[in-house]
């Protein structure tokens, strides 16, 4: 069982949105609809849950064709990024509509309302309105909300896109968590790869419309089907004629391993935990090097600082000429 979509065609007016998709989305995972914006991650989630129709190809749903069916006959739940919530209603309200809509008996509705804002940590607040909620547990509520009617696939479209970095990252794991419990097959959009390596199962990376590689965050990450993926997932420099993560490359402040490379460090900026380093090389070349900001001050980095560089035991390396740009 799974989401399979083939052969699916989306233009607007003369504008290709989605171009030839095949894609198997597996069931019971989290699975990320990675890529730069404008790719068409939207419209596939939207033609996946109904509210928009490919010009041709076919969805199937965890075994039922659901090309032609409508939204509510898809058994999909989903969040949208600007979901309208009823303003009006309170949480528990909110959580339990699609139940009631559904004529479900009272005890019933009362209990599984329990139950969801248990999972989704907002209990306490079952009897307030959508507007005393902070951002990261208004879109809690819409996850529950979705959940309600036990959907047999969850979309989300950019769950946390609208929220700050803390509250992105607090709900992020919430969504892994909460996931590793219900196991629902869920796809969310993202043009985060950070969020997306972090959170995934597995990964649909979507550019131009087409599908340029589907894996898990490791496949993606050490096995880049091309030049796209392995640039899109993560940052790549050149060392001697070899490509590598600049998380990759080691720094000594002596030349201990054979063929390291000398250089000087240009630029040195401290991002969070980590430091970045610009190292011009004897050899004249731009060297980019991520290390902790721990290991940094270990070896009294600064700039102008001589160092020797050396692609780090186990590094993925890939010949340069692989490697776009
Ligand atoms: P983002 O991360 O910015 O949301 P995305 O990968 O989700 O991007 P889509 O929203 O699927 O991309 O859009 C794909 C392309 O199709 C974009 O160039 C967009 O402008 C175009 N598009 C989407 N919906 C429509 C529409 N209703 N009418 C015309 N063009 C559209």
């Amino acid at each position: 069982m799974s989401i399979e979509v083939r052969g699916l065609n989306k233009k607007f007016g003369d504008f290709v949105a989605l171009d030839d998709v095949d894609v198997t989305i597996p069931t019971g995972q989290l699975t990320a609809l990675l890529g730069p914006s404008g790719g068409g991650k939207s419209t596939l989630l939207r033609i996946i849950a109904g509210l928009e129709k490919g010009d041709s190809g076919s969805v199937n749903i965890e075994g039922t064709e659901a090309t032609h069916l409508p939204p509510q006959k898809r058994n999909v739940g989903f969040v949208f990024q600007h979901y309208a919530v009823f303003k009006h209603m309170t949480v528990a309200k909110n959580v339990a509509f699609g139940l009631e809509i559904r004529k479900r008996p009272k005890d019933e509705i009362e209990h599984r309302v329990q139950e969801l804002l248990k999972l989704v940590h907002l209990s306490q607040f079952s009897h307030r309105l959508p507007s005393q909620l902070s951002g990261g547990q208004r879109q809690r509520m819409a996850l529950a909300r979705a959940l309600a009617v036990e959907p047999t696939v969850l979309l989300l479209d950019e769950p946390f896109g609208a929220l700050d970095a803390k509250v992105r990252k607090e709900l992020r794991d919430w969504l892994r968590r909460l996931h590793d419990d219900v196991h629902v097959t869920t796809v969310f959009v993202t043009h985060d790869q950070e969020e997306a390596m972090e959170v995934a199962d597995e990964i649909v990376v979507i550019n131009e419309g087409r599908v340029e590689q589907v894996g898990t965050p490791d496949q993606l990450y050490d096995e880049p089907a091309n030049d796209f993926v392995m640039s899109f997932l993560g940052e790549v420099t050149h060392l001697g004629g070899v490509s590598l993560r600049p998380h990759d490359v080691e720094v000594e402040s002596s030349p201990h391993h054979a063929g390291s490379i000398e250089g000087t460090v240009s630029r040195l900026v401290r991002i969070g935990f980590e430091v970045r380093l610009t190292v011009l090389t004897v050899d004249g070349e731009e060297v980019s090097v991520v290390l902790t900001r721990t290991h940094a001050r270990a070896l009294g980095l600064e700039e102008g600082s001589t160092v020797f560089l050396t692609p780090a035991a186990g590094a993925t390396v890939i010949p340069r000429m692989a490697v776009a740009g």
